[in-house]
């Protein structure tokens, strides 16, 4: 059993997947970003196909 770590904090990190928002999967794909959001990244959902932003 474990417990939550409040002092540990997802994100920041390029190599984890982002989770999707709609279904809450990791099986996403980063895409590149474009436009001058750079605190906003693009994912895409393999297992819903839906595309989402994801804020940095
Ligand atoms: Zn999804």
């Amino acid at each position: 059993m474990r417990r939550l770590d409040p002092s540990v904090t997802t994100g920041g990190s390029d190599d984890s997947p982002a989770e999707c928002p709609y279904c809450g999967s990791t099986d996403t794909e980063r895409e590149h970003p474009k436009g001058p959001s750079l605190c906003r990244s693009m994912h895409f959902c393999h297992g819903c196909e839906q595309p989402f932003e994801r804020m940095e």
